[in-house]
């Protein structure tokens, strides 16, 4: 049976956008449902674009994602390295292959001529200069000049870039895994540079070397990788290696929120949502961004949302765990057209995930927010309150945004509010409600809050206190604001001593307030 080997293969560029976590998410997916090897591969060729710091991005976000390569870079493997610039000396050897079996050329040309002959090609109304079969032939390289010119080039040391020879007329047929049978003409391309001036390889001739030598099966990428796919077919075709081509599968594009156009890094910054998985420090704020992490999303709320971002299960389900999406994935169900990146749905799938988790786990992701503020609050304080606000965040930082008042006191009363409900004439009765909680013991406002409930309504029934009258004021006074938990949880977390403490201070303010 085939070994099932499939690669995330990202360039260290700056951030991983959250269409790579997706492709790493696909990958994953696909090797993790069919027992097979997901790999790691840092495409850094492209020394001019090499970023400081975009590995370790890469590798923290996927950390984070849990999706842990097999193979790749510090995670060990037989395949490695896993840096393309540590397997430089590979890639030039086989394009001298190439050259020797004639599929490929040295080129001469310097900057200058070849914008000598693109402005040429304009003059004659080509817009679009390609260096292919039709103008090869008046330009610098080994197919023009002599055997000897061009050894006497190469050994006097003058640059050279190496470059596939396309044969024009021919068609190209690749089966894509997601789009079916798609074809280019050969015509239509050019000869692209395999390895450059400077002796690094190309994206093209890296990406196809190292996908033979890792014994890559399946290739699951971006959508705009597919027009690169017809000179990778040639270069697979021209090195032999055809019987040995991986499958492809090439994902739809993901769209802007309103679904016009490609989702961009603009976006993240435009509507204030994060297209990154994690945030970046960059030298300065504009170039600093916020991500899924720091806005406050679990990682598993963040991959359900993904998985959906051009795929679905084909039934009514939403919620998947990752075993349950390992067991439910397949390429067949993947789409062909855009998926719209839907913002609102991504909260959505954080809330459930928020509403399900058990307050334990909650604690741990609450903690750092609350001491960033300056609070350590025992554990128990702090699951109690994380039990009580689930249901009411969408986004970890809510917890400390909507629920500071569990640690800091009330710091604002809803004035208007209590300008509304408030009625001084009742302060008696307030304080003789407050003395009777007083007098419930500790077992009770440790036990059931239902037992702090039912003493607080048989005090109103007795006086003639409309609940309408009172638990709004309690509210207010334990927590500043008509929102949050139920009355007597609150007042349950909160405990005695300080719930009384609430109180007596909001009532004594009320009577202020009522000018
Ligand atoms: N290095 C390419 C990228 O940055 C990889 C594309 C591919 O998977 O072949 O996305």
């Amino acid at each position: 049976m085939e070994r099932i080997r499939v690669r995330f293969a990202p360039s260290p560029t700056g951030a991983l956008h959250i269409g790579g976590i997706r492709t790493a998410l696909y990958n994953y997916l696909i090797a993790k449902k069919l027992g097979g090897k997901f790999i790691l591969r840092i495409e850094d060729t492209d020394q001019g674009r090499f970023v400081p710091g975009a590995e370790e991005y890469i590798v923290e976000a996927l950390q984070w994602a849990g999706l842990i390569p097999d193979e790749g870079p510090g995670f060990g493997g037989a395949y490695g390295p896993y840096r393309q610039s540590e397997r430089k000396s590979r890639y030039a050897d086989y394009a001298r292959q190439m050259i020797e079996s004639g599929n490929a050329y040295y080129a001469f040309d310097t900057p200058e001529e070849l914008e000598a002959a693109r402005e040429a090609a304009k003059a004659q109304g080509i817009h679009t200069f390609k260096y292919d079969a039709a103008v090869r032939g008046q330009l610098k390289n080994s197919l023009t000049l002599s055997a000897a010119e061009t050894r006497s080039r190469l050994d006097a040391g003058e640059p050279y870039v190496i470059r596939l020879k396309v044969e024009p007329g021919q068609d190209i047929a690749i089966e894509d895994m997601v789009r079916g049978e798609v074809t280019f003409r050969s015509d239509e391309l050019d000869d692209k540079i395999l390895l450059k001036s400077d002796g690094m390889p190309t994206y093209h001739l890296a990406n196809v070397v190292d996908d033979r030598l890792m014994e890559i099966t399946h290739v699951i990428r971006g959508e705009e990788w597919l027009p690169s796919t017809a000179h990778h077919v040639l270069l697979y075709r021209a090195m032999q290696w055809e019987d040995r081509m991986p499958r492809f599968a090439h994902l739809p594009l993901i769209l802007k929120p309103d679904g016009k156009g490609k989702l961009s890094k603009r976006d993240g910054v435009r509507l204030g949502i994060p297209v990154f998985p994690l945030g970046w420090a960059g030298a300065t704020p504009e170039e600093s961004f916020r991500g899924f992490r720091e806005f406050g999303f679990l990682p598993q709320a963040m991959l359900n949302f993904l998985a959906f971002l051009g795929w679905n299960p084909g039934t009514e389900q939403e919620m998947f765990s990752m075993e349950e999406l390992i067991q439910a994935f397949s390429v067949e169900k993947i789409v062909k057209s855009g998926a719209r990146f839907d913002y609102d749905k991504a909260k959505w799938f954080n809330q459930q995930y928020i509403h399900a988790a058990d307050n334990a786990q909650l604690a741990e992701w609450v903690r750092p927010i609350l001491a960033q503020n300056g609070y350590e609050p025992e554990q128990a304080y702090l699951e109690g309150f994380c039990g009580l606000m689930k249901e009411r965040v969408t986004l970890i930082p809510e917890f400390w945004e909507k629920g500071a008042y569990f640690f800091t006191g009330v710091q604002e009363y809803d004035r208007a509010a209590v300008q509304k409900k408030w009625n001084p004439e009742r302060r008696p009765l307030f304080d003789a409600l407050a003395v009777s909680l007083s007098e419930l013991t500790l077992a009770v406002w440790q036990g059931d809050p239902g037992e702090i409930k039912t003493a607080t309504e048989s005090f109103m029934q007795a006086n003639g206190l409309k609940p309408g009258d009172v638990l709004p004021m309690l509210r207010i006074a334990l927590a500043g604001t008509m929102q949050g938990p139920a009355v007597f949880e609150m007042m349950q977390l909160l405990g005695r001593e300080e719930s009384l403490a609430r109180l007596a201070k909001a009532f004594g303010l009320f009577d202020t307030f009522i000018a």
